[in-house]
């Protein structure tokens, strides 16, 4: 047997983001103003972003150069792990060998710091003394929050109100880290007025929190926004762990089949799967990259290829993308993390021109399999994560089937430390399979913009 975990020296930590822009056959749209629904350009976004991010968000260069500080607080958990998941293959009997790639090992407890660091660092650089966000589950909170401490940048996180009430950990983690976090709906902004107006119980979305946090750091001049997955900085700031990843699988002599990882915006599955999508598209290499999502929020599997808003009270530039509409309300799946209607425009496009695939799982098999991996490798994965593992156990089962000893690379986007509620609901059986009629969707679909 060989290595278990293969390592990288800091100094092997990469030294630029790859932009993936730089080779797609087809780019998105451009995100359309949604005051004139005329292309916008870096000027509308000046308010609310700062112009590196700006930069990067329409560049076509492929490489980016990490600043030295930002590398420097990568090293902090950097380069993570890439574990061979040796016990696993036992379990499952299979002839596939099977890697993770593990960024749970984050002080944050999931990949969101790749990209809250630059994005602190590039708003300090800026002048920016606050920044304006929302959380969901509370992942891109702790990460933000954590990057802000790390620049003396204030932080507010609007916070989906069900997830303040049901996470207080997560918020107890933030204010450790000196962010305010607000019960989003909220009375601190029009858009949060308005939602507790016409329903005073609404238990939120990540839609209505983006509109909140957006107005705040749009009313402010020390105040910008900052957003942890969709936009295409994002995925470029992700980029860290599929470029470690490759480096480490040639430590081990070994090249993916199949690379997996779970989709809520899509930026992990992006962060490990674009070095690869970039060797199949100027190698001649055939990975084929599965995003796994759930099928209560089924964005990329029974979503409409269209422009929409990124937030439910129309704020933000409309973004070409996969979408289930702004109205729409997934159920209260235990993966908070991947319960927003849209999807990033770039892993949107890659879908749409059959250069990735995507696949939705139910909620039980999730569960299922998160214990299957606790139990074989020890560690708990995030519910969001355990997308990922399912689809890496369903790979690995067909090679079974086929006697095919495929190498299957999956991403670990975070531990589940903070996700005991929903492992004790497991556990006592009461968790549920959502069917998603298609009427609901279709409702849902008919508030799409028209554009
Ligand atoms: C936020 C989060 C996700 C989903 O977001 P992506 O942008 O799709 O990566 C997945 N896993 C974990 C652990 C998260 O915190």
């Amino acid at each position: 047997m060989s290595e278990t975990k293969i390592y990288l020296s800091e100094k092997e930590i990469p030294t630029n983001w790859y932009n993936i822009m730089a080779d797609m056959p087809n780019l998105p749209k451009p995100p359309l103003n949604p005051q004139t629904m005329q292309p916008a350009g870096p000027p509308d976004l000046t308010p609310i972003f700062p112009m590196d991010l700006i930069m990067q968000e329409v560049t076509q260069e492929r490489w980016i150069v990490i600043p030295d500080e930002v590398r420097e607080l990568y090293k902090l958990w950097r380069p993570a792990p890439l574990v061979r998941a040796y016990r696993l293959e036992k379990v499952l009997d299979t002839p596939a060998k099977i890697f993770y790639k593990y960024e749970g090992a984050s002080p944050a407890g999931s990949h969101k710091l790749n990209t809250a660091i630059p994005q602190a660092y590039y708003n300090k650089q800026a002048g920016i003394k606050r920044l304006a966000t929302e959380t969901g589950a509370g992942q891109w909170g702790s990460a933000l929050a954590m990057a802000c401490k790390f620049f003396g940048l204030e932080c507010i996180v609007y916070m989906v109100k069900i997830s303040y009430q049901q996470k207080p950990y997560r918020r107890s983690l933030m204010q450790i880290f000196d962010a305010e976090v607000i019960a989003s709906p909220s009375d601190r902004t029009n858009a949060g007025r308005q939602i507790l107006a016409k329903s005073p119980d609404s238990l939120g979305s990540l839609g209505m929190a983006i509109s909140e946090a957006v107005e705040d750091a749009a009313g402010r001049e020390d105040t910008n926004y900052a957003l942890g997955s969709v936009l295409n900085h994002v995925m470029l700031h992700q980029t860290i762990i599929g470029q470690e990843a490759k480096a480490q699988m040639e430590k081990a002599d070994a090249y993916p089949d199949i690379v997996i990882g779970c989709c809520g915006g899509g930026s992990n599955f992006s962060g490990l799967g674009f070095p690869f999508v970039y060797d199949n598209l100027t190698k001649g290499k055939k990975v084929r990259l599965i995003a796994v999502e759930p099928e209560a929020c089924p964005t990329l599997t029974r979503g409409a290829f269209a422009y929409d808003f990124g937030d439910v009270a129309g704020m933000t530039p409309l973004l070409s993308m996969y979408t289930l509409g702004t109205e729409f309300m997934p159920a209260g799946i235990h993966a908070g993390g991947l319960r927003y209607h849209g999807d990033s425009p770039l892993v949107s496009q890659l879908l749409h021109d059959g250069l990735i695939e995507a696949k939705a799982v139910n909620q039980i098999g999730i569960f299922e399999s998160a214990l299957t991996f606790a139990r074989s490798e020890g560690i708990i994965p995030a519910p969001e994560s355990a997308h990922a593992i399912k689809g890496t156990i369903d790979e690995a089962l067909a090679c079974k089937e086929s006697g095919e000893a495929k190498t299957i690379l999956f991403g670990l986007s975070g531990h589940g430390h903070f996700d005991m509620t929903a492992y004790e609901n497991y556990l006592s059986g009461q968790i549920q399979d959502f069917s998603l009629p298609q009427e609901a969707l279709d409702n849902a679909l008919k508030s799409l913009p028209k554009v």
